[in-house]
């Protein structure tokens, strides 16, 4: 059992919220409200291009004309966008509140604040053409008992959206249900992973070895240049044989940058992004940590340090070498 009232709302299982919440059934909470557009050819072929439908009874009225229809037509499932609200009317503070407005606020008021939707069944009765003037009105058919569910505790509220035609004529119904939910009690929020190497046969020794905070070079067998990053031929006589050899942990600063954006969820920032020199000569990308970002200097001697990121990643990181003592 997950269930948890913080007393913070109202008891929702009581006889009185249960009560006010099904005054709503039956109830309408939008009035025909006409569409800003009547149905038109040019939103017709924005729709069907960005659908990918090639169906020319959508936009070509001899193809449509040869089906038996008197010209174009409109696609069935673009009824609700010829009466979507639209941005403004969304966002406008003096957009008038109705009863959908009123519901919501009701199940906010018990806690069911999440909403995702489950269901939709459309009804379509005629095609719409151009001309054509779209209307809506919704009306609550029914509100769940609550219910536990995997997103957490709610309600399924079903309503019912009639469009209608310039006659006045149902042109498609839509049955609509959502599920408005407490999200679940103690939701514990994955922790953020570090993104993972892309590893490979070329690269993987590189990350064994740091798992077990060995930091390894690859080296050439046939004529012991060391490289990094890993690849599969030497650069120099191009052996395909190599070794490997672990690194003294110490360098030197070679180049870094300090980075504030974008902001992973895995790092800490600011983030000092080094290129360090290792004392054998090679190179690699690694963070700095333990030293401020205007503390960091070209040269600054550094030494390596491990950190164990999450049990699958293990990486280098280098921080400030200690001063020597005189
Ligand atoms: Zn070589």
């Amino acid at each position: 059992m997950t269930g948890r009232d913080d007393g913070t709302r109202p008891e929702t299982g009581d006889a009185k919220y249960e009560e006010r919440l099904q005054t709503f059934a039956g109830r309408e909470l939008r009035a025909s409200t006409p569409a800003q557009d009547p149905v038109n050819q040019p939103m017709i072929r924005h729709w069907t291009e960005a659908m990918g439908d090639t169906n020319p009874v959508y936009t070509d009225a001899e193809a449509a004309r040869a089906t038996g229809r008197g010209g174009v037509v409109a696609p069935a499932s673009m009824i609700q966008a010829w009466t979507m609200r639209g941005y403004a009317a969304t966002v406008s503070p003096q957009a008038a509140r109705d009863g959908f407005d009123e519901l919501v606020d009701l199940l906010d008021e018990g806690g069911y604040t999440s909403v995702v939707a489950t269901d939709s069944e459309f009804t379509f009765l005629r095609e719409l053409e151009p001309g054509d003037h779209v209307a809506v009105r919704e009306s609550v058919e029914s509100i769940s008992p609550e219910k536990r569910t995997g997103l957490g505790t709610g309600r399924f509220v079903t309503t019912l959206k009639t469009y209608t035609d310039q006659h006045g004529e149902t042109v498609a119904t839509q049955r609509w249900r959502t599920l408005r939910f407490r999200p679940a009690d103690d939701p514990k929020p994955e922790p953020a992973l570090r993104p993972r190497p892309a590893v490979n046969r070329d690269n993987a020794f590189f990350f064994d070895g740091a798992k077990q905070h060995r930091l390894l070079i690859q080296c050439c067998a046939a004529c012991s240049v060391l490289r990094h990053p890993p690849g599969p031929c030497c650069p120099e006589c191009n052996s395909l044989e190599w070794d490997t050899v672990e690194a003294s942990g110490r360098g030197h600063v070679y180049s870094y940058v300090v980075n504030h954006h974008p902001r992973h969820p895995a790092f800490d920032f600011p983030l000092v992004v080094a290129v360090v020199e290792l004392a054998e000569g090679t190179r690699l990308i690694t963070d700095l940590t333990g030293v401020a970002p205007e503390d960091v200097a070209i040269d600054m001697p550094v030494v390596l340090d491990w950190l164990d990121a999450d049990p699958d990643l293990t990486l280098p990181v280098f921080r400030p070498a200690p001063t020597e003592a005189p």
